[in-house]
């Protein structure tokens, strides 16, 4: 032991700052193959601990305890060392190669919990198993190990996986800051299943526009999600309830919209800007409600089409796509916006639409502006200056 400590001292005198890279690298190496022998040494000692029951002796009520409290660390960090110690005692061969420095303690880890899944099957397995921890990245282990575990032992591997399906859980939860909270944990192929739709989202979007993405790949997953429920919400497949489509319903004064003084309202989500209800009015399906003393419904309208199908399409093929300077985002992720708003008088023509995808349709009702010059919309900064189409489609 006393050599031990003469030698980490010296370890300790070295100036690294004049150590060549390659250098510093070999010396990590070499205390990390340190590490995992010192790493080996306690849990043979830990195990030991068990075995004589030393912690009674200080009335400690396990090992775990005991160990915490005299080297001063976290309960769970000792209760995980004397875990490993006594599962090592049960893999001979592993203990001997993380000793030898062969694996990683995260290594010994993984092994440990596969031989806790199939302990019978793992004493057959040991060798196979510790040469996949020898060779292979942790992630890859992992994977190797639970495929092994599945194979292993079929009636557990049959039980837990209905054990997480019976987790499942999705929770929506509208706050009071106007954001929707959602959570939740899906089973291996639903989760499977969100992963590869969002992806496959993100993917057609990202081919589909050449201008580099402001936004952050989380704010894009997020964004990715609406888009996929707003095509299923749109498509014909899903099915009707009481005879009518689900559908997002968002309500506004119809004074209030003109002079942009009231709120509009989402169902379930809460009070909405005015500008928000304007650029979702832009493109939707109307219900008028006639109402007496502001609440009582009196007389309800037929629900009608701001822009008929007909006109969508038709924009669909002279836009062919979102105009905003550079954007060509897809007319299925576009918008018809109404270049001076319907609520304000203007006409639901050609000559008063033009597609916008998501994003640039909340832009534009966001303080950038758009007009149409010689039947081609000209988009503009906050500021007034014109922003130039470096390409305009011919017409
Ligand atoms: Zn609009
Ligand atoms: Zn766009």
């Amino acid at each position: 032991m006393s050599t031990l400590r003469s030698a980490l001292d010296e370890l300790r005198m070295d100036d690294l700052s004049s150590l060549p890279s390659q250098a510093l690298a070999a010396r990590l190496d070499e205390i990390e193959h340190a590490g995992r022998v010192l790493e080996a040494e306690r849990a043979r000692g830990l195990a030991e601990v068990e075995r004589r029951r030393m912690f009674a002796v200080d009335g400690h009520l396990s090992s775990a305890a005991w160990l915490a409290h005299r080297h001063g660390v976290s309960r769970s960090v000792a209760e995980g060392a004397v875990r490993r110690a006594l599962a090592l005692e049960q893999m001979p061969g592993v203990a001997r190669a993380f000793g030898d420095g062969e694996v990683s303690a995260s290594a010994v880890g993984v092994l440990a919990a596969a031989r806790e899944a199939a302990p019978e099957a793992f004493v057959r397995s040991e060798e196979g198993l510790l040469d996949a921890a020898r060779t292979m990245g942790l992630a890859e282990l992992r994977a190797t190990t639970d495929a092994w575990r599945i194979a292993a032992d079929r009636e557990r591997a049959l039980q837990e996986e209905d054990r997480r399906h019976e987790r499942r859980r999705l929770d929506l939860c509208p706050d009071l800051s106007g954001m929707t909270r959602v959570s939740g944990e899906l089973d291996a192929e639903d989760g499977q299943v969100l992963i590869s739709a969002i992806r496959a989202q993100m993917d057609a979007e990202t081919r589909s526009s050449s201008r580099p993405d402001a936004r952050t790949p989380t704010q894009r997953r997020a964004d990715a999600l609406g888009e996929i429920c707003r095509a299923w919400l749109g498509s014909f497949a899903r099915p009707s309830i009481g005879g009518e489509r689900p559908h997002v319903v968002v309500t506004i004064d119809a004074d209030a919209l003109l002079d942009r003084s009231g709120a509009g309202r989402l169902e379930d989500t809460g009070p909405i800007t005015p500008e928000a209800a304007l650029r979702l009015a832009c493109d939707a399906d109307l219900t008028r409600v006639i109402t007496q003393g502001g609440s009582q419904p009196l007389e309800l309208g037929r629900r009608t089409k701001v822009v008929p199908p007909g006109l969508r399409r038709a924009i669909s093929v002279r836009d062919r796509g979102c105009r905003f300077p550079g954007c060509g985002r897809p007319p299925g992720w576009c918008d018809c916006h109404h270049v001076r708003h319907w609520a304000d008088g203007g006409e639901t023509s050609a000559s008063n639409l033009v597609l916008l995808c998501r994003p640039h349709h909340r832009t534009i009702h966001r303080g950038f502006g758009v007009q149409m010059v010689d039947g081609r919309p000209v988009f503009s900064r906050p500021d007034g200056s014109v922003i130039q189409d470096r390409a305009p489609p011919p017409t």
